[in-house]
């Protein structure tokens, strides 16, 4: 519940739909990542979701990992990332954001009406690397695959995509 008191140099918005080159390193560069203090507490700084399924599912995924604790915020820790929600035609279906005070996993509801709760849940467990400091990679099936690159995004073919075998998937 406490807010940070440290500033970001710079925002990081990462659009997971757009062409972007792939990375040749699988974390990106210090510091951009939710992690404080080794875990990554989530809360509603920001607002919060209507996805909460997608959401819990990514948070529990990555939390089975137990390498990074990711808990709720309580009264006497610093919350680290929000979960809220938007609708727009802008071809993203889900971002992760650096702010100051918490950072920000957004989904698109403009998409999120139309996925499949598969297609929602590799969405944020997507944006939940990001917040783990990972980055896009080119390997297929891999979670932070870059997986779509042409718009409309709006399309059933390359939505479905998202529904492929995959790390989440098993
Ligand atoms: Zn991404």
């Amino acid at each position: 519940m406490k807010k940070k008191t440290f500033l970001f140099s710079a925002l990081l918005l990462v659009l997971i739909l757009v062409s972007v080159t792939p990375a040749s390193a699988h974390f990106m560069s210090s510091g951009k990542h939710s992690v404080d203090n080794g875990e990554i507490r989530w809360g509603t700084f920001h607002g919060s979701t209507q996805w909460t399924s997608a959401r819990n599912t990514a948070i529990a995924r990555w939390d089975a990992e137990g390498v990074i604790n990711i808990a709720g915020d309580t009264s006497s820790t610093i919350e680290d990332l929000s979960f809220t929600d938007y609708s727009s035609k802008d071809g993203v279906l889900g971002s992760w954001t650096q702010f100051p005070g918490a950072d920000r996993i957004r989904f698109n509801n403009y998409y999120f009406d139309d996925m499949r709760a598969c297609e929602r849940n590799k969405t944020a467990l997507h944006e939940m690397g990001h917040a783990l400091n990972l980055d896009h990679n080119s390997v297929a099936g891999s979670v932070m695959s870059v997986f779509c690159k042409r718009k409309p995004y709006k399309n059933a073919k390359e939505i479905r995509e998202l529904c492929q075998p995959n790390f989440y998937d098993g």
